[in-house]
């Protein structure tokens, strides 16, 4: 799916029309949101018209069309201006592109050991699981420092877009079934890269340099049977 979000991560307003809409909901000509996935919450944010003004409140896919659900019964119809919560989408990228850090990190350190899961919460903390049999715990907590590191570097993060055929023949791009996104209607898949460090399939919002984000700490590692780690971390409150 190519978003609106993934190629400007900066506009967070736009001036669009409601191109379908029922009560409560309506799709949008142009939508600023990111809808959720990857273990990145969907957007909050504001529709406003003229006469009315309802927060959005989620997101619904169906037949190809995005939905954004109000908190309102309202049915919109004419010219619109939509508005990512700014506050919350720039928290979901520095935790975003925090966790693809570690997880770089991770993958280097254990010998290619894959994700299974991720969940960023709004509250600026996330967790990772990771398939590691064996691993010594401490090893994983002493990668706070490395990370930390890499945000220090103010490393570029970009993009690009790959036919599906070539992400899977290169090793480590796909690290899990679970977090890459779906490829687009041509066959391509979306690659984030933190310069030097990672290369990975995701359909998340990401900083354009691991310097704007805080200090990462991590909080916590969980076992989680004997071949799973749970990994919290969470952004430093300055
Ligand atoms: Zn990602």
């Amino acid at each position: 799916m190519h978003l609106f979000c993934h190629e400007h991560p900066e506009t967070l307003v736009v001036e669009t029309l409601a191109v379908d809409a029922q009560p409560g909901k309506l799709v949008l000509g142009q939508s600023p949101f990111y809808p959720g996935g990857g273990g990145q919450l969907a957007d909050r944010g504001v529709l406003r018209w003229k006469g009315g003004e309802a927060k959005i409140v989620g997101f619904e896919v169906s037949a190809g069309k995005l939905w954004h659900l109000l908190d309102t019964q309202a049915e919109v119809s004419g010219t619109v201006e939509a508005a990512v919560d700014a506050d919350f989408r720039h928290t979901m990228r520095q935790l975003h592109t925090g966790t693809h850090i570690l997880n770089a990190l991770v993958f280097q350190a254990f010998d290619g050991a894959l994700v299974t899961g991720v969940q960023m919460a709004e509250d600026g903390s996330a967790r990772m699981d990771f398939d590691v049999p064996g691993a010594d715990n401490d090893r994983l907590r002493a990668l706070e420092g490395p990370i930390n590191e890499a945000i220090r570097e103010n490393i570029p993060v970009n993009f690009v877009y790959l036919p599906m055929h070539e992400a899977q023949a290169e090793h480590g791009l796909i690290r899990s079934r679970s977090v890459a996104p779906p490829p687009t209607p041509d066959g391509k898949i979306r690659i984030v890269e933190i310069v030097g460090l990672d290369r990975q399939a995701c359909g998340g919002t990401h900083l354009s340099s691991t310097g704007d984000s805080p200090a990462i700490r991590i909080l916590k590692i969980d076992n989680k049977g004997r071949h799973n780690r749970r990994v919290r971390l969470a952004l430093a409150k300055d």
